[in-house]
């Protein structure tokens, strides 16, 4: 049965990241979504097998849906760097190691590109979501978003996660490290793609599709 017009409608999110639940909810709420974290069902993590970020996201999504028979959302996103065939790719998290700290991952990527000219240390962070309606869903609604920068000698700023320091921003003149929350939140991959979802969800939910 169709929601009612004025019906709260509930997305899971298939992560237990605090940051992208409260990014999500931010921009959902005011739509009339409530977005719940997938931990709420105690839940396992999806095996993340894809070789892909859209393959992954479609995964984790999947697993949500299946397990809560809600509407869930799972992303998946990390960063490819040119000069190493899109290196470390779906393996960002963990590139130096299963148990690997973003520290470790760091020194390994400077590592890698030693000797690599500016020229060549082109890279971008790329993000995959995909929102399925219910477990056979076979037309998932899909979002992507692309922040190109290239990939510094040595770390710069404190802010952010991950490989933010080593992140250089051209159009900003400083590392991703070094921006404003608010505006990275607006300017990255991630920000890309959720404007994306954002504007698909409401298609496809107001008029049914
Ligand atoms: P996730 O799929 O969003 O959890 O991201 C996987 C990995 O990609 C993270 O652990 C980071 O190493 C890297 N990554 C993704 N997004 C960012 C970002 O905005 N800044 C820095 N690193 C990121």
């Amino acid at each position: 049965m169709a929601d009612a017009p004025t019906a709260r409608r509930t997305l899971v999110l298939a992560s237990g990241n605090a940051g992208k639940l409260s990014e999500l909810s931010a921009m959902l709420e005011p739509l009339g979504w409530r977005v719940r974290p997938q931990g709420e069902w105690r839940i396992d993590e999806a095996v993340e097998d894809g070789l892909s970020f859209i393959e992954n996201a479609v995964i984790k999504a999947r697993h949500a849906v299946r397990c809560t028979g809600l509407p869930a959302l799972g992303d998946d996103s990390g960063l490819v760097v040119d000069a190493l065939g899109g290196e470390p790719g779906i393996y960002s998290s963990r590139y130096a190691g299963e148990a690997a700290d973003d520290e470790a991952n760091n020194a390994k990527l400077l590592q890698a590109l030693a000797g690599v000219q500016r020229e060549a240390r082109g890279a971008h962070f790329y993000c995959a979501m995909a929102l399925m309606r219910h477990a056979n869903d076979p037309a998932p609604l899909l979002a992507t978003g692309r922040w190109r920068g290239r990939i510094l000698d040595a770390p710069s700023g404190s802010g952010g996660f991950g490989y933010d320091p080593l992140f250089w921003v051209p159009e900003q003149r400083c590392s991703s490290a070094q921006l404003p929350a608010a505006l990275k939140n607006r300017l990255s991959h991630r920000g890309q793609a959720l404007a994306a979802m954002l504007r698909h969800i409401e298609n496809a939910f107001e008029t049914g599709g």
